[in-house]
């Protein structure tokens, strides 16, 4: 790839980076990237075969009578975004990462794992793993899920059996705890996906996506619904925030799916001590919902959204972002 970098004197432009200048700070020498591209200078004119021409000196310059350009608007474009029902939990970590994640859906790069034994695996594949088991649990004992699940991970050999003696310990552990139990005898259905259209202002439509673990049928009229988390249990703060986002987006979903039933209880069930964490208020929390929307809609450059700083070790934009 060639990078021709043209100054242009500023004329016109925002002060949004480009992306040819972010290219160029994320890879200079001397940065944690600098390694991974090999940089050459040329001149314009090599490249080109001919003189560099100015296209400023070409343009003529057009006056526009003071009156016409005060009725000028700018155009905004209607909006369609669509979400994971877990997005707004990036929200939460730092606004910054939403918006790269989000809405300019750039590529991630992980970082590396750190720290030792349950940590030298990455926790969110560790997540993915456990999900599977206890899907194919529903068809398998539990060893052979373990194996099976095992197969469909891209984890380096090595980190495999790392991988399935944790996983084997949670499991183990959560299907002996009452929060397994107590739901053995309701008809299920697993890994049930949903598309909800949730929040309409004006030409912008907010629609959230996703799938829930575990939607279990109560009675003929009544549902639960339970997400597994292999993460660390809620600490007070916005985190729980998030939670109780999720869990109000999945019963909204639960019941649009099921018109005739109501989901009595919706929780999330954690996997490191197996406590269930349960949605309340759901009233209260569908307003926050709205409020916080409709004030991310009405954000729209890079550096509308915050940055918080606690997360960078762990952020896979950390590569990009300037945190500031
Ligand atoms: S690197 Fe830090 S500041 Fe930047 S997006 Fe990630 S968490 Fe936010």
């Amino acid at each position: 790839m060639v990078l021709v970098h043209v100054e242009n004197g500023g004329k016109g432009s925002s002060s949004r980076e480009k992306w040819g200048q972010s290219l160029s700070r994320v890879f200079a020498p001397g940065t944690a990237h600098a390694g991974e591209v090999e940089w050459v200078e040329k001149d314009v004119e090599s490249l080109l075969g001919q003189p560099a021409v100015s296209r400023e000196k070409e343009e003529k310059t057009e006056l526009i009578d003071a009156a016409v350009y005060d009725r000028l608007r700018p155009i905004s474009f209607p909006r369609k975004i669509e979400l994971s029902a877990t997005a707004l939990l990036h929200y939460d970590t730092c606004p910054r990462r939403f918006y790269y994640e989000y809405l300019e859906k750039m590529p991630q790069v992980e970082p590396e794992p750190i720290g030792e034994g349950l940590y030298q695996i990455s926790p969110a594949a560790l997540g993915t793993y456990i999900h599977k088991v206890l899907e194919l649990m529903e068809n398998a004992p539990l060893q052979t899920a373990l194996d099976m699940a095992l197969e469909e991970l891209e984890e380096p050999e090595k980190e495999r059996k790392l991988f399935r003696q944790t996983g084997e310990v949670l499991v183990q552990r959560y299907c002996q705890s009452p929060l397994y139990q107590e739901l053995l005898s309701f008809e299920k259905e697993r890994e049930k996906q949903f598309q909800l259209p949730f929040y309409k202002k004006g030409r912008d439509q907010v629609s959230f996506t996703g799938r829930m673990d575990l939607l279990v049928h109560l009675s003929e009229n009544t549902l639960a619904i339970v997400d597994y988390k292999t993460g660390h249990p809620p600490v007070d703060g916005e985190e729980k925030q998030g939670y109780r986002r999720q869990l109000l987006l999945y019963s909204l979903a639960a019941e649009a799916q099921y018109p005739d039933k109501k989901v009595v209880w919706a929780g999330l069930d954690f996997l490191q001590n197996n406590t269930r964490y349960l949605l309340e208020n759901r009233e209260g929390e569908l307003e926050k919902l709205e409020q916080l929307l409709e004030h991310l809609l009405r954000l729209e450059t890079e550096s509308n959204f915050l940055v918080r700083t606690a997360a960078c070790p762990y952020c896979p934009f950390a590569y990009f972002c300037p945190k500031k």
